[in-house]
């Protein structure tokens, strides 16, 4: 009894590996998040395998049903809209229950957003502290607090809607000074790096409406741009 968590692209399909094609054309059927998004995946590489729902609102039914599938027999991988399931969506309650019933999981690594930002971003990379998405309202201020004293390069998922009001907010705590990356659009056609500090990045997008999906990287607190 095997589930497979398959990552998937994060924007260009070119970025799934063969060993994912391979995976979602063997397997008898895919839990989803969002079947109508992964249906465009699954026809761009003429992959048939049935569907099932899996996401952040289904509930404790959804998951015995997707385990008891598994346990009749049948081949299952797991995928998310985007990127590598678990992180910073749903996968990880499917994956303690199918370990719970002795389910053997079998990850099929391949993109991330946040190690693809970190890969390009120029910030120290030894050492990351991933933080996933920050938090819309409280709790804000105690994290970025914590950040001031950081050693290690601290990476966030934000809403490009927000990114304006977190860029003010670093500043006001972290002060203007330090080293920041935005990361937009990863692996698409509008792909950026913003590469500066809390002040001359907040000018930027002070002009620029942020657009797109977007990863921020903050810097330890001794870096800067040589
Ligand atoms: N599982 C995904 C992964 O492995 O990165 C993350 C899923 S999370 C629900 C979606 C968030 O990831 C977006 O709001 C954005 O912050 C980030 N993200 C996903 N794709 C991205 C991309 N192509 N460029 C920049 N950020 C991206």
């Amino acid at each position: 009894m095997t589930l497979f968590i398959v990552a998937t692209p994060i924007g260009n399909l070119e970025d799934i590996t063969l060993r994912a094609l391979n995976i979602l054309k063997e397997v008898d059927l895919i839990a989803a998040e969002d079947t109508r998004h992964s249906k465009k995946l699954l026809t761009h590489f003429k992959i048939n395998t049935a569907m099932i729902s899996y996401h952040s609102h289904s509930g404790q039914a959804k998951v015995d049903k997707i385990i008891a599938h598994i346990k009749a027999g049948k081949k299952l991988a797991l995928i998310s809209d985007a990127g590598t399931p678990g992180i910073s969506d749903p996968a990880w309650t499917l994956i303690q229950a199918a370990l719970n019933a002795e389910i053997k999981i079998v990850p099929i690594p391949g993109a991330s957003a946040f190690l693809t930002a970190l890969m390009a971003c120029g910030l120290p990379m030894n050492q990351f502290n991933y933080l996933g998405f920050l938090p819309a309202k409280k709790g804000r201020h105690s994290l970025f607090t914590s950040l001031l004293d950081a050693n290690r390069t601290s990476i966030f998922y934000e809403s490009p809607h927000r990114l304006l009001k977190t860029l003010k907010q670093l500043e006001e705590i972290l002060g203007p000074d330090r080293s920041i990356v935005i990361a937009r659009e990863l692996t698409k056609l509008h792909e950026t790096f913003y590469r500066g500090t809390t002040f001359t990045l907040l000018e930027q997008f002070n002009k620029q409406k942020p657009k797109g999906e977007i990863v921020i990287l903050i810097a330890p607190q001794n870096f800067t741009w040589s």
